[in-house]
C-alpha cells in the first residue's frame, strides 16, 4: 500500500476548495496508474481528498447532486503528505503546517508564504477558480473527466465567478464551464449556477454572527486592523430584513476586535453590485476607497462583486494615503 497524499483546501471551506480537492485527488491517482508520476519524478502516492472544515449549505447541496458524500475532516497536517488546493498561505492551511510534507500546490490566487525545502508540484493561474487550473492539468496530461467530477468541477467555478459575472472571471473560465457541462450533462449553465448560489442565498435560519463570520477576513492596511466581509444573494430583498442587525453586530466586532473599519459587501448577484455596510474610524478614508459618499451607514458599489479585486486593493490604497 502506497502512503496517503491527503488532498486539502483551506479552512473554513467553499465549494472550489472541497470541489478541486475532490477531483485534484482523482486526477493524482490517475496520473499514478498512467505513469505521468513516474514520469516526472513525483511521490507514488494514493490521493485522498479530505476537508479542514464543515462544508457549507451551497457545497453540501454540490456534493449530493453529484453523488458524493462529504470528505473525510483532516486538520493536522503533522506527519502527513499534503496537497493544497485553492490556497498557499500558512494561516489557511492544515495546522502543523511545519510538520507536514508539501507535495503539491494548486491554486489561482495570490502566492501565499507556504514553502518547501525540495522542488514540488506547483501550479497557479490567475484565473477565476483552483477548478479551472485542475481542468487544465485533466486536458494537458490526457485524463478523461469523469461525469460526476465535472459535475463538481462547473460548481466550484459557477461557485467562484458567481456564475461567470465576478471581476475574477477569465476567458479560460468560461471555456472550461461550458466544456464541463457538456461532460456533466448540466443544459442551462445560468439556471444551474442560480440553483447552486441561492443555496446560500437563504439566511433566515442563521445567527447574525454567522452570516458575518461565513465569509470574513482580517486585514491590515498600513496599520490599521480592517475586516471585509461578504455575503453573496440572488436578491437583496432575502437580506434586507436582517440588515440593520448586521450593521449593529459589526458596531460590536469593531468594538471587541479593535479595528480602525469593518466594511461587509452584501453583493446582489443578479444587479451585479454590492451594499457596502460600513463601520469605521474615518468615514473619507472609505470615502476615498470607492469615490463615493456614504449614505447613512452603506454605499451602493455598482459592478463590484468582487472582494479580492474591487474592494480591498482600492481600500489598501486608501489607507497607505494614495
Ligand atoms: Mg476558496
Ligand atoms: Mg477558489
Ligand atoms: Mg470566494
Amino acid at each position: 500500500m502506497a502512503d496517503v497524499l491527503y488532498v486539502v483546501g483551506h479552512k473554513n471551506p467553499d465549494t472550489d476548495s472541497v470541489c478541486s480537492a475532490i477531483a485534484f485527488a482523482y486526477l493524482w491517482n490517475e496520473w499514478r496508474k498512467s505513469g505521468v508520476l513516474a514520469k516526472m519524478k513525483m511521490p507514488d502516492l494514493e490521493a485522498k481528498p479530505v476537508v479542514q472544515g464543515e462544508p457549507n449549505a451551497e457545497t453540501k447541496f454540490v456534493l449530493e447532486k453529484f453523488g458524493f458524500s462529504v470528505p473525510e475532516k483532516m486538520t493536522d497536517g503533522a506527519g502527513k503528505k499534503v496537497a493544497l488546493v485553492d490556497h498557499s498561505d500558512i494561516a489557511q492551511t492544515v495546522d502543523n503546517y511545519a510538520q507536514a510534507e508539501i507535495v503539491a500546490v494548486v491554486d489561482h490566487h495570490k502566492i501565499g508564504d507556504v514553502t518547501t525545502p525540495n522542488p514540488i508540484c506547483f501550479v497557479n493561474f490567475p484565473v477565476g477558480c483552483s477548478a479551472t487550473v485542475i481542468k487544465y492539468l485533466y486536458d494537458t496530461t490526457g485524463v478523461a473527466i469523469p461525469k460526476e467530477i465535472a459535475g463538481l468541477m462547473l460548481s466550484a467555478i459557477l461557485s467562484d465567478t458567481v456564475i461567470f459575472k465576478s471581476a475574477t472571471t477569465t476567458p479560460m473560465d468560461k471555456e472550461a464551464g461550458e466544456a464541463l457541462a457538456k461532460i456533466a450533462g448540466v443544459e442551462d449553465i445560468t439556471k444551474f449556477g442560480i440553483e447552486v448560489k441561492s443555496k446560500l442565498s437563504d439566511v433566515s435560519g442563521m445567527s447574525v454572527r454567522d452570516i458575518i463570520m461565513r465569509d470574513y477576513k482580517d486585514y491590515n492596511m498600513s496599520g490599521k486592523k480592517v475586516g471585509a466581509g461578504q455575503i453573496e444573494v440572488i436578491d437583496l430583498s432575502l437580506i434586507e430584513p436582517r440588515k440593520e442587525e448586521i450593521y449593529q453586530e459589526l458596531v460590536k466586532m469593531k468594538q471587541e476586535g479593535g479595528y480602525h473599519s469593518i466594511v461587509f459587501m452584501l453583493t446582489d448577484i443578479m444587479k451585479e453590485g454590492t451594499e457596502l455596510l460600513v463601520v469605521t474610524d474615518e468615514p473619507a478614508i472609505i470615502e476615498k476607497a470607492f469615490g463615493k459618499k456614504l449614505e447613512g451607514k452603506s454605499m451602493w458599489l455598482d459592478g463590484v462583486m468582487s472582494r479580492k479585486k474591487q474592494v480591498i486593493p482600492p481600500l489598501e490604497k486608501a489607507f497607505a494615503g494614495q
